[in-house]
């Protein structure tokens, strides 16, 4: 084949060839060239959210986890006391790096195939007025579930907590407008929806909580309020910057804006889930989690019944021809994955679903029920 494989993960996932083109030189952090793609990016990641007058946004290196650990590390009082809920692996690794710098974390676990319960956060919050914040992942990645963003904001918003929103799955596919939810921090990242490659995370700031934040973070590197001042002052990235990371977003956020912005983007989203799973429910497949639940951002699929099914023939008989899936993140059903989000339409759907087909004849597997 003599294109790339088709990455059917939920980031790193598959760009386009004019984002992979735009690494093709090198930049001076210092320079003004590059400070320019760097608040033109600002700019435009808050048009998106539609949070101009209300939030600043503060890119930072590394992975999204680094960003959701500068979040809550930058948001959270070191006395503070974070309520996490929990439905899934991402939810988990909040709950984790919260407790591990030392803030106060209750972790509310519930099941994994239905969004977290409004009605059951209210009650905890009403039960333990000792919680500050609470910290919610927006699509909970390790199944696909979305959980209710406008409900939870609307309840820290009445019962006046903090709210962390960990989007980094669903920011620029789902719609968020910052206009209509409260939020302290949300949080997504450049290799997601954005369609850019991976290294950058960005993280927006209720613009009236800057103040009070400089002296929460224990860590100097995790620091946004001090990444933030000093990119007012100067322009730069206090450190080196991902150049070119941020030079492809610039370059996939503006065929971002050409596609449609998040409108035209969950709209191929979501033809590529129909596509997905159409096509798999002909192969016999059913999917984890209840079809009133699935999200156009990442499909969890029930692994074949079948004595022959072996995760990693599986995997390697699909990469042969093209296509890498994704494994499952539960513990208690074997599972795999599927993304829709990246660079792919209906076409690579498709022919992901016929290579699906061909790697279930080549292991003797009549039908996935
Ligand atoms: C991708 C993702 C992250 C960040 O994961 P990294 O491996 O650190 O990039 C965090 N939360 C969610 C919901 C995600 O989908």
């Amino acid at each position: 084949m003599d294109r790339d494989n088709i990455l059917l993960t939920p980031g790193p996932l598959t760009t386009t060839l004019r984002t992979k083109l735009a690494m093709l030189k090198d930049w001076g952090s210092w320079d003004a060239d590059f400070n320019a793609i760097t608040a033109r990016v600002r700019h435009e990641l808050l048009d998106i959210l539609h949070a101009q007058d209300t939030h600043v946004v503060v890119p930072l290196q590394g992975s999204g986890t680094f960003s959701v650990e500068a979040a809550v590390s930058t948001v959270v009082p070191r006395d503070g006391h974070l309520l996490v809920l929990d439905n899934g692996a991402y939810c988990k690794r909040m709950g984790k790096l919260a407790t591990m710098m030392g803030r106060k974390t209750t972790i509310a676990t519930r099941t994994e195939d239905a969004p977290v319960d409004t009605g059951e956060v209210e009650r905890l919050l009403l039960a333990d007025p000792s919680i500050t914040h609470v910290g919610l992942i927006h699509c909970e990645t390790g199944t696909g579930v979305v959980n209710p963003l406008k409900a939870i904001s609307d309840l820290c918003a009445r019962l006046g907590k903090g709210l962390i929103v960990d989007a980094m799955s669903s920011f620029a596919a789902l719609p968020i407008d910052a206009r209509e939810l409260r939020f302290d921090a949300l949080i997504a990242a450049s290799g997601k929806c954005l369609e850019g490659v991976p290294g950058m995370g960005f993280v927006f700031l209720r613009k009236d909580l800057l103040t009070q934040c400089a002296d929460n973070s224990h860590s100097l590197a995790m620091d946004l309020c001090d990444q933030h001042y000093y990119m007012e002052r100067t322009g730069q990235w206090r450190f080196t910057p991902p150049t070119h990371v941020v030079v492809a977003l610039a370059e996939a956020m503006q065929q971002f804006k050409e596609e449609g912005g998040q409108t035209a983007r969950l709209a191929r989203y979501e033809d590529n889930l129909r596509t997905l799973v159409d096509g798999m429910a002909a192969l016999g497949f059913n999917t984890f989690l209840d079809p009133q639940y699935l999200s156009p951002i990442i499909v969890t699929f029930r692994a074949p019944a079948h004595p022959a099914y072996d995760f990693k023939q599986f995997y390697a008989s699909a990469k042969a021809q093209g296509f890498m899936l994704y494994p499952g993140k539960l513990t208690e059903v074997e599972t795999f994955r599927v993304g829709c989000i990246g660079a792919i339409g209906r076409k690579e759907m498709q022919q992901a679903v016929n290579a699906v087909a061909r790697t279930l004849n080549e292991m003797g597997i009549a039908s996935a029920a």
